[in-house]
């Protein structure tokens, strides 16, 4: 592969007609004649109105999972109806259910990372028909209008991104209810074209692990022979890991879990080294010109700060807490970078699954049961992910 990562990127001319859809749908009367702007609804009695879906909720930080109802609006012209199939596990859906961010309005449905099949959708929708598959990533509304929307940045939105889940929602009021459900109404400029005949379960990550750890990528223009690390080798980490040696950057991984060691290289890694493993620290001083932190909590990241080449970027993804231990002193003598980044934008995201689909990459899963979501958090935190969950809601509907 190239190190050209453009040739699944729209052109500036098809993202901004992407984006002019989104800027307008954000000021469409979403509601307003909603029944009857449904071009090909399955069931139109239920699309008149909110309708009830079942979905897999918490109700506080520590009660678990259990089926629930929650309401969808009904679909409005330039919505899409999906049926959801899969719904992947973040680890972002723990530190939201559990309110380790901040408190979440409950009950409280997660879920962003959504693929199932379009089965009805309003008059004005050009990018999808009834029978297409369909993602949605980690947003379901932005103001379309701002600068950082108008530059294909939606999860940067001045006036807030609406996210898919624990978010306000403008046109139900309450909270928006994410992937853990049977399905979803969101405005089409936020969803997300999937290709059809490909590992649909596996692609379910790519909606955010994937376009997360794109992003940097992107960002910071990983090239050919250049050396990325990633630390944390989960959810993101492997996708990471995957989407570093496709662009064949020299690919090495910090791990905490021994067992992980072989599987980083399976995956991709050139190498993958032990936190404590001090030796390599000090041969690998000043070594990366891109460094990723997928690490969920806060923790001291100076050593690895210090493994920047000159000018290099860490880009830290995980710890959305207080950082700590960084040194002012040894990040102006190396002229260091520090960043963070969200997410990707919806043309981004879109470009994510494009790329992927073209080089068959996919996340490694283990598909559960509506009724495991529990059991596979507590595996997520105990580090014991290999390496993402993906909810099979489909099979839960048959069952
Ligand atoms: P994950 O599947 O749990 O993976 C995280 C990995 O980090 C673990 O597998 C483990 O890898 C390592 N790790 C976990 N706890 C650690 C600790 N206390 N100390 C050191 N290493 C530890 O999580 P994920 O779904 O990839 O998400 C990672 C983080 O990114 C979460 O905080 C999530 O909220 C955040 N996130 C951010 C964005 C964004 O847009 N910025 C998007 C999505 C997710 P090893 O076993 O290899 O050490
Ligand atoms: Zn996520």
């Amino acid at each position: 592969m190239s190190e050209k990562t453009s040739d699944a990127t729209p052109s500036a001319m098809s993202r901004r007609k992407v984006l002019m859809a989104g800027a307008g749908l954000a000021a469409a009367p979403l509601l307003s004649g909603a029944g009857e702007s449904v071009a090909q609804a399955s069931e139109p009695a239920q699309l008149k109105g909110p309708f009830s879906v079942r979905a897999y909720g918490t109700k506080g930080a520590r009660a678990g999972f259990a089926p629930m109802q929650i309401q969808r609006r009904a679909v409005g012209p330039k919505d899409v109806l999906i049926d959801i199939e899969y719904a992947g596990v973040c680890h972002s859906d723990i530190h939201i259910a559990h309110s380790e961010w901040s408190e979440t309005p409950y009950p409280c449905v997660p879920g962003h990372e959504i693929v199932g099949k379009v089965s009805a959708v309003g008059a004005q929708v050009s990018k999808f028909k009834v029978g297409d598959y369909a993602g949605v990533g980690c947003m379901v509304d932005a103001c379309g209008n701002c600068e950082n929307c108008l530059a294909d940045r939606e999860q940067n939105c001045l006036e807030g991104t609406t996210f898919t889940y624990a978010s306000p929602d403008k046109v139900l009021g309450g909270m928006t209810y994410g992937g853990y459900s049977e399905r979803i109404v969101v405005a089409e400029h936020f969803a997300i074209r999937m290709p059809s005949g490909a590992n649909l379960a596996a692609m379910t990550p790519l909606l955010c692990a994937g376009v997360t750890t794109f992003s940097p990528m992107q960002h910071w223009n990983l090239k050919p022979g250049q050396k990325v690390a990633v630390i944390g080798l989960g959810g993101l980490g492997h996708v990471a890991v995957k989407l570093g040696a496709a662009r064949r950057a020299e690919v090495t991984v910090f791990t905490t879990t021994a067992s992980k060691v072989q599987d980083a290289k399976r995956l991709g890694a050139g190498e993958a080294i032990l936190w404590s493993d001090e030796a390599a620290f000090a041969r690998l001083a000043n070594h990366f010109d891109l460094i990723i932190s997928t690490v969920p909590q806060a923790y001291p990241m100076q050593r690895f700060v210090n493994l920047l080449k000159l000018d290099a970027t860490f880009v830290n993804v995980g710890a959305l807490d207080d950082l700590q231990g960084l040194s002012g002193m040894l990040m102006a003598f190396g002229r260091k970078t520090f960043a963070g980044s969200l997410i990707g934008g919806i043309a981004e995201t879109q470009e994510v699954i494009d790329y992927c689909a073209a080089r068959n990459i996919t996340a490694d899963i283990e598909l559960i049961n509506p009724d495991e979501i529990d059991r596979a958090y507590a595996r997520v935190v105990d580090k014991d992910v290999r390496y993402r969950f993906v909810v099979d809601i489909a099979a839960s509907k048959r069952a």
